[in-house]
């Protein structure tokens, strides 16, 4: 944490009387404390982040512009602290624009805004001092000793909890930030407030993560609270072991008394038809005391296969929320924070965007081939570059390709050649649409597997010996039309993304 928070990146020429020793975090934090100095451009930061947040919109606000602190204003020179070199570069390219403008509307004044990698590091008395209170990225003060921790709660019946499915790990999103702020809620909040919560989603989008940072962050908050955590599958485990040694009692016993039961997975227990009915049972014991109750599925409850339709029915009474696939910005944000996590400053910012790109199925996937390319090159000894990115994950790549559609294709040809989508798909030769309209089905083609009548059906109904005439024909032109060869890569590259 130290070595990543060390300094600025050059002398500071402006203020020759400040020492080596500012150039350090711990000197420009001393320099804040200082109220006098603060209190001028605090509140107008406040303002700014106000507006940020306004016109981007809370979760990209959150992922990005939330961890940037002020750590100095002098004169016309404002120097702002950004936790990753990579949220630099981004922050940089997509908004360092419209924060100085908003710097020049609170000052009046032209003002050169100065980002700056340090990780802010927060020590006993800097609270205060600290420009803006968010300045740390979901700012709770980390746990004394961090990992490792028992946070089994000594519930013998309650699964483990993985120390990495915290809060503090969870990059929130668009497609997230609804189940996200239902668990937070939910987790920090001793009143019922909706009963059950109900979170579901595809597969390695996080559910398991929110559920374990929820029983995670209850206990912490009162150790006192029993909470009991367990995937439906050892929920029937339990149970079937409970029938067979004649022990239901005992079994039974462990819900009497929790005041948070969450189960996982819930779908596992479709067509398990006695298991239900336990489950059932115990759900609404659990209700009727008025006790949380928190439960993931893989589908909505109404959607839930095999499971009985009063059960469905009483699976949505709560607050239903879902997780819905990440986008490409989410996924930066994770790639970023696990990396963070790892403790890998070195990753090249294009393999990164390479990454988010191309695997979209889910975030696990998405850890796996981190994991995989950091690892390679820890082994090979070579750092990562996009080509061994590429090489080492071929297999995953080509599974999370893209399924592009003819309708999309169109869309984006019309809009990029400037023709009306009307005027693609109609019978007019005029080169005009012609030729956009051979690079789409061409692109058709390319990205999609459909065959050459059903591209011809989607293109106003043509003869599927049109679409391989338009195919050989722009195959031909790219390599003499070096403008049209760029056009088409382009496309590509916006459909694949
Ligand atoms: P699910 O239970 O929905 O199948 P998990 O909760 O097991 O998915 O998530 C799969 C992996 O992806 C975990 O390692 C988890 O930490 C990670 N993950 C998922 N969503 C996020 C997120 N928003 N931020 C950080 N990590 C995430
Ligand atoms: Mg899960």
């Amino acid at each position: 944490m130290a070595g990543k928070s060390a300094a600025f990146p050059g002398p500071r020429t402006e203020s020759p009387n400040v020492t080596k020793e500012t150039h350090r975090l711990g000197g420009i934090h001393n320099d804040a404390v200082n109220p006098s100095m603060m209190a001028p451009w605090q509140d107008a930061w406040q303002r700014i982040r106000a507006k940020l947040r306004t016109e981007f919109g809370d979760a990209t606000f959150d992922s990005w512009l939330k961890p940037l602190g002020v750590l100095r204003a002098e004169g016309s020179k404002v120097l702002i602290s950004v936790p990753t070199r990579f949220m630099c570069d981004w922050v940089k390219t997509h908004y360092l624009s419209r924060i100085t403008d908003y710097w020049h509307q609170e000052t009046g004044a032209a003002i050169d805004v100065e980002l700056v990698v340090s990780v802010q590091a927060p020590s006993p008395g800097m609270a205060a001092a600290a420009p803006p209170p968010q300045v740390k990225p979901n700012g709770r003060p980390a746990r004394a000793d961090g990992q490792g921790e028992d946070m089994d709660g000594g519930d013998t019946y309650s699964a483990p909890l993985d120390p990495r499915f915290t809060f503090d790990n969870f990059v929130v999103g668009k497609s997230n930030e609804l189940a996200h702020a239902a668990a937070r809620r939910v987790s920090s909040s001793t009143k019922v407030q909706f009963n059950p919560l109900f979170l579901y989603g595809g597969v390695g989008l996080g559910k398991t993560h929110l559920m374990h940072a929820i029983a995670a962050e209850i206990r912490a908050r009162n150790p006192e609270r029993k909470v009991l955590y367990m995937s439906a599958e050892k929920f029937m485990y339990q149970f079937i072991r409970a029938l067979r040694y004649k022990d239901t009692m005992a079994f039974k016993e462990q819900f009497r008394s929790v005041d948070v039961l969450m189960i996982d997975d819930v779908q596992f227990i479709a067509n398990k038809d006695s298991t239900q009915e336990e489950f059932f049972h115990t759900f609404n014991a659990v209700i009727d005391q008025h006790r949380q109750v928190i439960i993931s599925g893989d589908r909505s409850p109404s959607d839930l296969e095999g499971i009985e339709d009063r059960i469905k029915s009483r699976l949505g009474w709560g607050l239903v929320a879902d997780v819905h696939p990440t986008d490409y910005e989410l996924r930066v944000g994770i790639l970023q924070s696990k990396l963070e996590v790892m403790g890998r400053d070195d990753m090249p910012k294009e393999v990164t965007e390479f990454l988010a790109r191309k695997i979209i199925s889910n975030v696990r996937e998405l850890e796996g081939a981190l994991n995989r390319v950091t690892a390679y090159s820890d082994l090979v000894g070579r750092p990562v570059t996009l080509e061994m990115t590429q090489e080492v994950l071929q297999d995953l790549i080509r599974s999370n390709d893209r399924r592009v559609s003819i309708a999309e294709i169109q869309r984006h040809v019309a809009e990029y050649f400037n023709v009306r989508l009307s005027e693609l798909l109609s019978a007019r030769r005029a080169r005009a649409v012609a030729r956009p309209r051979q690079v789409a089905m061409y692109l058709a083609k390319q990205l999609t597997s459909r065959s050459l009548p059903e591209i011809g059906r989607k293109f106003g109904g043509r003869d599927h010996t049109t679409v391989m005439h338009a195919v050989r024909r722009i195959e031909e032109l790219r390599e003499t039309d070096s403008t049209l060869d760029q056009d088409i890569e382009n496309l590509r590259r916006t459909l694949e993304t």
